[in-house]
């Protein structure tokens, strides 16, 4: 698989171990390698002192023990050289007769008896048995030659001969002391007492004792398990082998060597083996190891071995390492516990100051924007006086411009004023001239009829002005009309109006059990539906089926009313004219032409407009729109 640097290889998912995961398992293992660990320390520990403890009491056990072997030992040293005291011993050494070796035979035989040993017999010079205490039994020594064994030639030469062997013609393995009897200073001949140990090996039996002994070529003469008997406890070399098998001291035994499984010095005199179970007899049992301690007995070129079992102490060890691991997984345990309540801990306490910092970070931001708040509260109050003295200032320029407004119209109509107010003025001033000069020649008739004429003028004049002075008047531009009441002031003074009686009324304005109020004053509005309604029956006056409809409509903070007839309509020449002060289509004195001007402008006083539409289906249709006033709402009155 080729990976290019830029792009490294991917790895499959299934073989990508996360770090975490990987730590907690090398973790694991390292805790578990500890644990074994702790385990393998304790029982080398309970070994170490197990095997020093069982060495302090197998050295009492040795010392016991081989005490008790050299006493049996030496309790039949005093028995060869007491022949020397003999006399007939003395005698058929130096003149050996048939009745002498009777005498000696039947001597010795009895001793042998009284001192419980298994034969005692003399031999002359030469090493042949002159007289024996078996002499009655077919395996007798007599006339043997023994001048082979190592023990006659020590007991010649004057020294003590020790010697443990098998004898050659019983077979029968025995303990020999032989001691060079003398006559004054000469050796004639050897006693030898041959004695059993075997009393020693039946004691360790009895007292379920492991042990053997070993003589000085390293073979086992005596043991408490019979199959480590005759058995060399270190490799006997072929020349050594060759001697033996020449002395006969083991007969023709095959002398092979004690072959432990393992072995491991410990100390001086002091080792670790383990034998196979079944030379100890239990075949059911695996290796079993054993402390052997080794002393060497006094007076005897032997060794004392005793074995002590280390089965128990390995027991005891095994419990220990379990008890040493245990405590150590308890030991870790705790640890891990105490770690993650430490780790808890720290969590908590990490989170309880983050918890702080948040808290003083939050009450800081607080602080913040309560100062912030508090500034531009300060600000929006300050701009809510600047606002509220702005409007004020607005509102009275607002009024300052609706009445520069009415003057600048007034200023337009004064010349239409003057026009108008010039030509009564002119009729009065003929009729005025005339009527005298019907007076002076007593033409009452026309000079009442001038009279009247006059009069209608000057009615008219007055009517001019009135419209004027309502229209000028500052005040009044505010306040709140009930519309109900303002269409039914309105019909009542149209009552006695030439159409009113034939017009077919529709009223559809008022929206549930609730009067709508305007903002306008109250006879503002009534002045404009005058105006309205008025001129509604005046151009139906020609139809056969008058209709007039008065519909409202509610836009939540405004309301259209609308005025709506079915008259001939108006003509689109004249239609751009409508507001214009004093334009009127009625003939002769019935038209002013300001009411149209004069409501629209009363509508604007008021915040409203007045404009007309031409439906298809006919008529005309002027339309009042005006502000609301709502429940909550006070609307100061300027009266
Ligand atoms: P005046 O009523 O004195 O004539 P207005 O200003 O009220 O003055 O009306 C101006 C003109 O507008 C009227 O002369 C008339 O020709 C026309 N007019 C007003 N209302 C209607 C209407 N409902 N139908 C037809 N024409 C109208």
């Amino acid at each position: 698989m080729q990976c290019s640097t830029a792009s490294p290889c991917a790895v499959p998912p299934a073989l990508t171990v996360k770090p975490r995961l990987a730590r907690l398992l090398l973790l694991i293992l390292l805790l578990l390698l500890l644990v074994l660990g702790c385990g393998y320390a304790g029982y080398h520990l309970s070994e170490r002192s197990g095997i020093r403890d069982l060495a302090e009491g197998g050295e009492r056990q040795l010392e016991l023990n081989a005490r008790a072997v050299e006493s049996e030992i030496t309790k039949y040293t005093y028995l060869p050289s007491l022949l020397e005291l003999e006399y007939s011993v003395g005698r058929l050494l130096q003149t050996p007769t048939t009745y002498r070796r009777g005498l000696v035979n039947d001597y010795l035989e009895g001793l042998n008896q009284r001192s419980g040993s298994l034969a005692i017999y003399v031999l002359d010079r030469s090493g042949r048995v002159l007289a024996t205490s078996n002499w009655r039994t077919p395996s007798s020594y007599l006339g043997e030659d023994l001048s082979f064994r190592a023990y006659f030639q020590d007991a010649i030469e004057g020294k003590p001969g020790r010697f443990y062997g098998i004898g050659s013609t019983t077979g029968e393995p025995g303990y020999y002391l032989a001691h060079g009897l003398k006559s004054g200073e000469r050796i004639i001949g050897v006693a030898v007492v041959k004695v059993r140990l075997d009393s020693l090996e039946q004691r360790w039996q009895r007292a379920r004792l492991q042990a053997y002994v070993s003589d000085e070529n390293g073979i086992i003469i005596l043991s408490s398990n019979p199959s480590r008997r005759l058995k060399a406890v270190h490799p006997l070399g072929p020349n050594t082998r060759e001697r033996l098998a020449r002395s006969l001291q083991y007969h023709w035994w095959a002398l092979e060597e004690l072959q432990p499984l393992a072995r491991r010095t410990l100390g001086d005199g002091l080792e670790q083996v383990s034998f196979a179970a079944d030379q100890d007899g239990e075949a059911d049992a695996g290796p079993i190891t054993y402390l052997a301690q080794t002393r060497p007995l006094n007076d005897t070129p032997w060794h004392l071995t005793l074995l002590t079992p280390l089965q128990e102490q390995r027991r005891a060890a095994l419990s220990h390492a379990m008890l040493a691991a245990v405590a150590c997984a308890l030991l870790i345990f705790l640890g891990l516990a105490l770690n993650q309540r430490r780790k808890v801990i720290a969590t908590r306490l990490a989170a309880r100051e983050a918890l702080e910092q948040a808290n003083n970070e939050l009450e800081r931001k607080i602080a913040e924007r309560t100062a912030d708040l508090q500034a531009s509260n300060q600000r929006l109050q300050a701009e809510v006086r600047e606002r509220q003295q702005a409007e004020t200032t607005l509102r009275q320029a607002q009024d300052e411009l609706v009445q520069a407004g009415k003057l600048a119209v007034i200023g337009q109509m004064s010349t239409s004023i003057a026009h108008e107010l010039n030509q009564p003025l002119a009729a009065l001033r003929t009729l005025s001239g005339n009527t005298v000069r019907f007076l002076q020649r007593g033409a009452l008739d026309v000079a009442s009829s001038n009279l009247q004429t006059i009069g209608e003028l000057v009615d008219r004049m007055g009517k001019i002005t009135a419209s004027l002075r309502a229209f000028a008047r500052r005040s009044g531009d505010q306040g709140e009309a009930s519309l109900e009441q303002a269409v039914d002031a309105a019909l009542l003074l149209l009552q006695n109006h030439p159409g009113y009686a034939a017009v077919q009324l529709h009223r559809d304005y008022a929206h549930g059990p609730a009067d709508v109020r305007l903002a306008i004053e109250q006879t503002r509005l009534e002045q404009i539906l005058v105006n309205l309604i008025a001129n509604a029956l005046e151009a139906m006056s020609e139809q056969a089926e008058r209709q007039l409809w008065l519909t409202g409509h509610d836009d939540g903070e405004r309301y259209r009313l609308s005025v709506r007839d079915n008259g001939p309509g108006i003509a689109a020449d004249v239609r751009e004219h409508l507001f214009e002060p004093f334009f009127t289509t009625k003939p002769g004195e019935k038209g002013l032409g300001l009411g149209l001007t004069l409501s629209a402008s009363l509508a604007a006083a008021a915040a409203g407009s007045l404009t007309v539409q031409h439906p298809d289906s006919g008529g005309t249709a002027f339309e009042l729109n005006l502000a609301k006033v709502s429940a909550h709402q006070e609307t100061p009155r300027h009266d």
